[in-house]
């Protein structure tokens, strides 16, 4: 049952009274549910909206040649909140539905909630405490949130933040670098996220990676006075922004269009520094942070590197090392799979035919799932990875 509410007349006589006393009492079951998306990185295509029921039924809006409808960030309003809200997603395809959604009242502090998945919908219950709720597919990391995370370490001068591109609409692809001061470096790492703008979870990797390597740690500062740390947090800002998936996207996805000539300006800036900076610097490693589709089962791919070695090779050797000094320190061991066949060329692969004197590079994963300790991933876990990925480096190469 859904009706509109008549306008309310400017002045009340004694005939409207009646109908203002059924209006006040009525309102709990007449809610007028709202879906909202006019934001940055909004996005949701509503095909459902049952007051009745206290339910909405959304997918992810297409835009722009898209493929995957698995990014979705909406605002809900005008819900009955005496009794939860239901958000429905139909099961297009069962790895585009997420096992937990994210809820938050203020789009700060997310929550989530799990999936009740059957064959053809799947159902999130969102408590209504306030009265609008934000939902998402995923840890919501915009834009907005990046610039304001580099306004606070720009301070720092160990840090230095450029432009690696710029959008048509003035917008930058930033990039970081982070070197002790004083020091004569001698390697450098670099780290890239979010080629595919709907993998949120990198972007937490990222800053408990820089938040690390800033920390004023002893070890910390002997590391960046060996090694300069070049970041791109966000390779693909204008699908983030758009609030896409990005990934499959059109003129060519961002991981499969590393080839000769790439569609993407943000992949030939990163192309031409890496290449200067290696004849100052000996690039030590590349990583290549993503994360999966969020309905994939697989426990292996919720914490996982792709090598493109094999283990006899000596770059096969320092990712092996590389790795199993992460797994000492976090405590449990990520997986190592063979790198997937690919149409067009990813990172890892320019990085290792382009950088000659590359120690290692690879891709990792970071999934939604549980880690192999058992411990749920969660924003607070990829920023520890984060800082254990860089204590990682110092037991190895150029480092030791
Ligand atoms: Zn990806």
């Amino acid at each position: 049952m859904s009706y509109k509410i008549p306008l309310m007349p400017s002045t009340t006589s004694r005939s409207f009274l009646p109908v203002i006393f059924i209006l006040f009492f009525a309102q709990p079951v007449c809610a007028q549910i709202r879906i909202e998306t006019g934001f940055e990185g909004g996005n949701a295509r509503v095909l459902q909206i049952n007051n009745r029921l206290n339910l909405v039924k959304i997918t992810s809006e297409l835009k722009a040649g898209e493929k995957h409808p698995v990014a979705i960030l909406c605002r809900i309003s005008g819900f009955d909140r005496k009794r939860p809200l239901k958000v429905v997603l139909p099961v297009i395809d069962r790895l585009y539905i997420p096992f937990s959604a994210f809820y938050s009242v203020d789009a700060v502090r997310w929550e989530k909630t799990p999936a009740t998945i059957g064959k053809r919908t799947a159902e999130y219950l969102v408590p209504t405490e306030g009265q609008r709720v934000y939902f998402s597919t995923h840890y919501p990391y915009r834009y907005s949130d990046l610039e304001n995370y580099l306004r606070k370490i720009a301070v720092n001068e160990k840090v230095g933040i450029s432009d690696l591109d710029m959008l048509e609409t003035g917008i930058r692809v930033p990039m970081v670098r982070i070197a002790g001061v004083n020091h004569e470096q001698q390697y450098a790492a670099w780290i890239i996220a979010r080629q595919h703008a709907f993998e949120s979870n990198p972007s937490f990797v990222v800053e408990g990676l820089i938040d690390k390597l800033l920390s004023g740690d002893p070890e910390m500062e002997q590391l960046i006075g060996k090694t300069v740390f070049y970041i791109v947090p966000m390779m693909d800002v204008k699908a983030v922004i758009e609030g896409r998936a990005g990934k499959d996207q059109e003129p060519g996805d961002f991981n499969r269009d590393w080839n000769r000539v790439s569609a993407w300006s943000a992949i030939t800036a990163f192309r031409g520094k890496m290449r200067s900076e290696s004849k100052k610097y000996r690039a030590n490693a590349f990583i290549d942070i993503h994360n999966p589709w969020p309905g994939n089962k697989d426990a292996c791919i919720n914490y996982l590197a792709f090598s493109l070695y094999s283990s006899g090779s000596q770059r096969g050797r320092n990712l092996d090392l590389f790795l199993s000094t992460l797994n000492g320190i976090c405590g449990f061991d990520i997986c190592i799979r063979p790198m997937f066949d690919s149409k067009g060329k990813t990172s890892i692969h320019w990085v290792n035919e382009e950088i000659d004197a590359l120690d290692f590079a690879f891709i990792l994963e970071v999934g939604f799932l549980k880690r192999p300790d058992g411990r749920d991933w969660d924003t607070l876990g990829y920023r520890e990875l984060g800082g254990s990925m860089v204590n990682a480096f110092r037991g190895c190469l150029g480092n030791r």
